[in-house]
Formats: structure tokens, sequence, C-alpha cells
């Protein structure tokens, strides 16, 4: 995004376009909460950095995940606050979960997108196979001790922020239960259901919760940019609502109505040289079917049907990463 060294303006918000241009101190203007101390919490009561609380009263295990990125300190700052404020289940077992405890020891307001994982992405590793296989990283080491933790989630909310501009959403996978779970939660209103990424599967994609048959369910929540109180605050209203539905803790924020989309395309980048033509934003919707909305080397990425709604344009992809997801709202399920 550079040439000779300035800034190009490509549409970005120039706090963003500034830290990816590499400017010197873009990035503490672009991380706008303050990153919270959570060694108070390292030790977990179940778990090293988990937390479990149980009510007298039966009813599901909610876990509500934070830091599966270990630079998306939205959902450290939540979590903080809930323990801190002891927040407690009215029924059942509330688990709360600070994942990559070792990417987030590195946070550094100087280069905070660095400290997503150490070795590899923690959200890309939760197949049997993988989990069950030889392979090493410090991420793998950790989720093969928080498995038996989301094994037993009812109901389990994954909490990201996205690098790139664009509208919240909640991610379902492929599971129906789920898609029912993100409408009724409603916040924010818009919910996708989606196919994943080449590059491995997620949490949320994870036997427990995408098998046709089972009953857990677990939604990932994209609430908003890094490191922006706006996003804190989606975070906190989608949980406490989820909460509310299922363990009757905290206060109810209003209903509000959501809206399906389905995925129809995931496009996966097959060269270096992947362009989008403009800066696209997530949640646009391009009106026009066969629309080109970038270049892969030489072929053409049209879109595949009118309304097509850009989910998570990834600006700077490389070669086998998603680079969007292409979706169009679900007649039969919105409300
Ligand atoms: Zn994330």
């Amino acid at each position: 995004m550079t040439q000779g060294g300035a800034p190009v303006d490509n549409g970005l918000p120039p706090a963003l376009a500034a830290l990816l241009a590499g400017v010197k101190n873009a990035s503490r203007l672009a991380v706008q909460v303050a990153p919270p101390d959570i060694r108070p919490w390292a030790s977990g009561n179940a778990l090293p950095g988990v937390w479990s609380f149980c009510a007298a009263e039966p009813g599901p295990h909610v876990v509500v995940v934070a830091l599966m990125h270990g630079n998306e300190i939205g959902g450290a700052v939540l979590l903080d606050r809930w323990l801190r404020a002891e927040l407690r289940p009215q029924r059942g077992k509330l688990t709360l979960v600070f994942a990559n405890l070792e990417a987030y020891a590195r946070f550094d307001l100087d280069d905070p997108t660095a400290s997503r994982f150490l070795d590899e992405d923690m959200n890309r590793v939760w197949d049997e196979e993988t989990l069950d296989g030889g392979r090493r990283s410090s991420e793998l080491r950790r989720a093969r001790m928080l498995r038996p933790v989301f094994e037993t989630a009812d109901v389990l909310l994954d909490l990201h922020s996205m690098l790139w501009p664009g509208d919240p959403l909640l991610l379902c996978g492929q599971a129906e239960r789920a898609a029912e779970l993100a409408l009724a939660l409603g916040t924010p209103g818009v919910a996708v259901a989606d196919e994943g990424h080449a590059g491995g599967r997620r949490l949320l994609d994870y036997t427990p919760f995408s098998a046709p048959e089972g009953r857990r369910r677990a939604l990932l929540l994209e609430a908003g940019p890094h490191w922006q109180p706006e996003t804190v605050a989606q975070m906190e209203t989608s949980a406490l609502r989820l909460l509310r539905l299922t363990t009757l803790a905290g206060p109810a924020p209003p209903d509000a109505p959501g809206r399906l989309a389905r995925v129809t395309r995931t496009v996966t980048a097959a060269s270096n040289r992947f362009a989008f033509l403009r800066p696209y934003r997530g949640g646009q919707v391009v009106a026009a079917r066969n629309t080109l909305i970038a270049l892969d080397g030489d072929a053409e990425i049209r879109t595949p049907h009118d309304d097509c709604i850009l989910v998570m344009p990834n600006l700077r992809v490389g070669r086998g990463q998603t680079a969007v997801r292409l979706a169009r709202f679900d007649p039969g399920n919105s409300r």
C-alpha cells in the first residue's frame, strides 16, 4: 500500500491506512481501547485463564470466549469487566475463557496486529485430525487444553473483531440450530451462514457444534473494528443478550430484529496478486449480478447474483487465504 514510502489514499480510515503503510506511531492512533491487565485472571478457577461459575438452578453451560486471536482485545476488556463485577449465572453454568494468553501477553501498542498468534491461527485447528495428531504449536497446546471445556458447551459465543472496515455480524457456520440462535439474539442484526475457511476449521465448525445430529450451538461474533470502544460495546450487548436468553444473567438489552444471509461463494485467493477493484467494506451490497469486484492474478471475480453481500473482504490477502465471502439474504429467515 505504499509507493516510495508514501501512504496512498486507498479509501481506508486514515489511522488504518497509516498503520498498514507502517507510519510511525500510527498504531497508537488506531488502538483506542486500553488493553486490560488480565494477570489477575491468568490462574483461572477451572483451567489457566478459564473461569466457571455454576448456579444452584440447573441450566445450560454457556461459554464466552475472548482472545482466540491475541490481538483482538475487545473480548478481554469485556471478560475482565464481568469478572471484576462478579457477574454470575442465575441458572446453569457460565464459563469465561481467555483463549490465547501467550499471544495476548505480547500485545504491543506499537505493532498491534503482530500478536494475533505465536505459531499458527488458533481458529483454524478445530478438527479431530489436527487436535489428535502429532503437530505441535503454542496454539495447539492451548487448544488441546481448552477442548474439554468447549466439548461441554451447550452454547458458545466466540468474540472477535476485524482489521478491515465492516459492519458487525454473527457467523453461524452451517448448522441451522446456530442460525436460529443468531436470529433470536438479533444483535448485531445480520447473521451469516457460512462455510468457513479453506485454511482450517474454526471453533464454530468443530464437530460438537456442526454435526447435523448435535444440539450444541456456537456463534462467532465479528463485533466491529479492532481496538475501538464501539466494538467492545457491541460485544457486551450481544453477549448480555445471549446470557439473558440462556442463563438469565445480567440485564436484557432491547429486542432487535435479525436477518440471516447465506454464503453463496467463498472466494479463496489463488494467487498473491489478488486485488479488489475498490476498497470494499464488509456488509456492502453490490446490486448487480456479474459486477467485477476483484482480480486474482488474471482471473476475474464477479458477483454471482444480484444484491450480493460482501462478507469481510480482506483487502490485503495472500494465496490460500479467504479473500471474501459472497452472500445473500435468505428471504425465509428474517424476522
Ligand atoms: Zn478474530
